[in-house]
Order: C-alpha cells, then structure tokens, then sequence
C-alpha cells in the first residue's frame, strides 16, 4: 500500500469507518484511480441531499472563468464549474477532440491528445466546430438545434425514489463524480443529459428529451412557451423542458398542460434549488 492509496482509504474512512475493509479491496482490485472514485462515492454518501445541495449551490456561486496571459506569454484559462458543467464541457469536448484527431490524422499529423483537446475547445467557442456547422447547415430550418452532446448520469431508482444515498447506491457523472440527487431530477427532460436510472446492475430506464417528450408535443410547447414562462423573465434561448406540475420521478406525465419551458437559471431555481420558484403571475 503506497502513500496516495492510504490517503484516499483514510480520508474516506474519517466519514464511515464501515467502510475502510471495502476501500483496501477496491485498492487492490481497481488501482489508485477506482480507489479514488470509491472514496468520493463514500463521502457523497455520508452527506445529506440537503448537505449535497449546499455544497453544490456554493460551488455554483463560486463559478467563474479566468483568462489571462502569463509570465511566459502563454494564453491561460481556468474555470470553476459545478460537476455536471464539467460534464457537458467535457463531453462536447470529447466528441470535438475525436474529430480534430480524425481529421488531423488524414492530413497525416500527429499531437498529443491534450493539443487536439485544445484545438477543440478554441473551435467550440468560436463556432468553428466541424461538427457543429454541419449540424446547423442540415437542420437549418428546425426551430430549436440539435443538442451536440449527451452526457450521462447514473442513479439509482430507490435513491432517487427516497431522496438519500444508502451504501452501494451512486448519483454520479461517469468520469466527473458524484452530484446531488437533485442534479438528477433536475436533468431529466434536458436535452444534453442522459439520466440513467439503475437497480442494482439493471438499467431500469433511461429518461432523455426525446423519449420523455415525443416531437409533435415538444413542437406545440415550444410554440406555446416562446419564452422562459416565469412571469417577467424575458429569456428565448436555451430553454429547457420542464415536468412543472408534477414531476418525472412522480410519474408526472408527459402532457403539454404539465410541460413548461424554463431559462437555465429558473430551471436550477426550480429543481436544484432549497428555494421556491412561484410560477403563476
Ligand atoms: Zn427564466
């Protein structure tokens, strides 16, 4: 057993000492890396939804994007995002990564992935994305644009059911990490999030817009709500779909009268957030 792995196991031991004969097998069995995501798991499950929602709210409002020059002329950019964030921008990223790396490949050159990682993130935000013209240029007449990305997030129905992580139970991001519950509740009915609802090893369904809302209603609610429908708020872009009168998880059905479109932000309000969104005027 080696430092980094003694850490890992005590730092997750601290919050549920039950748990330290599972960490040392999953060291032996899964390296430091599955060591880590195992310690992580642990620790989500010892705080709260109330306590998760927390940390995620002050991770929320601590976001930020920093760009600057440093001493060495070189471009630099650090953001701080909450992990569902770092979710889609990794996964637009992936997919954006794999082109520039095909394309790369056919003019016969070769960089490490990092590079091409970067190339990726330069022709996403400024729109250049191969892969992202060719989507526009083929659905240029659909009102709303295809999402570009699906990320997926994996949760158990009886955690989702109960609204607490009991052992062995996860509501994560593969790759990213652990999120609250509630960033699960909140994802279904978004485009770019897959919600894999699992018990045990069965994957019991996966919720996405498109089976959760077919195109004829999606297409009637997207003529209905032109704009976020919380009184006073003006926003037309990036509108997600919301389940307002009762929600997906409480079999809420999928019916124009209980479908909403919602602004990012009074989306988070409603589903993430401890505070409560009044939706009539
Ligand atoms: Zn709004």
């Amino acid at each position: 057993m080696v430092g980094p792995q003694v850490r890992e196991i005590a730092s997750a031991a601290v919050v549920n000492p039950s748990t330290e004969g599972h960490l040392l097998r999953a060291a032996q069995t899964s390296g430091l890396k599955g060591l880590k995501d195992e310690a992580r798991r642990v620790k989500a499950r010892a705080v709260s939804e109330t306590e998760a929602r927390a940390r995620y709210e002050q991770i929320r409002k601590q976001r930020s994007l920093v760009m600057w020059i440093d001493d060495n002329g070189v471009g630099r950019l650090e953001a701080r995002l909450t992990p569902d964030a770092l979710g889609q921008v990794k996964s637009a990223l992936q997919r954006e990564t794999n082109a520039v790396f095909n394309e790369a490949r056919r003019t016969g050159h070769r960089e490490c992935t990092e590079a091409y990682a970067a190339d990726a993130l330069v022709a996403l935000v400024t729109g250049t994305s191969a892969i992202g013209m060719s989507a526009t240029r083929t659905r240029s007449n659909a009102k709303t644009p295809p999402p570009t990305t699906m990320m997926h997030l994996r949760v158990d129905a009886a955690a989702l059911r109960r609204g607490r992580l009991e052992d062995g139970e996860v509501c994560e991001i593969p790759g990213v990490g652990p999120v609250p519950l509630a960033t699960a509740t909140a994802a279904i009915g978004n485009a770019v999030l897959k919600v894999i609802v699992s018990e045990g090893v069965d994957v019991l369904s996966v919720a996405n817009m498109k089976r959760a809302i077919p195109a004829h209603l999606r297409r009637a609610l997207e003529n209905r709500d032109e704009k976020c429908v919380v009184p006073g708020c003006d926003v037309a872009q990036g509108l997600e779909n919301d389940h307002y009168q009762i929600d997906f998880m409480s079999d809420g059905p999928t019916e124009l009268w209980n479908l909403c479109r919602l602004c990012r932000w009074h989306h988070y309000m409603k589903t993430l957030s401890e505070k409560k969104l009044v939706l009539t005027s």
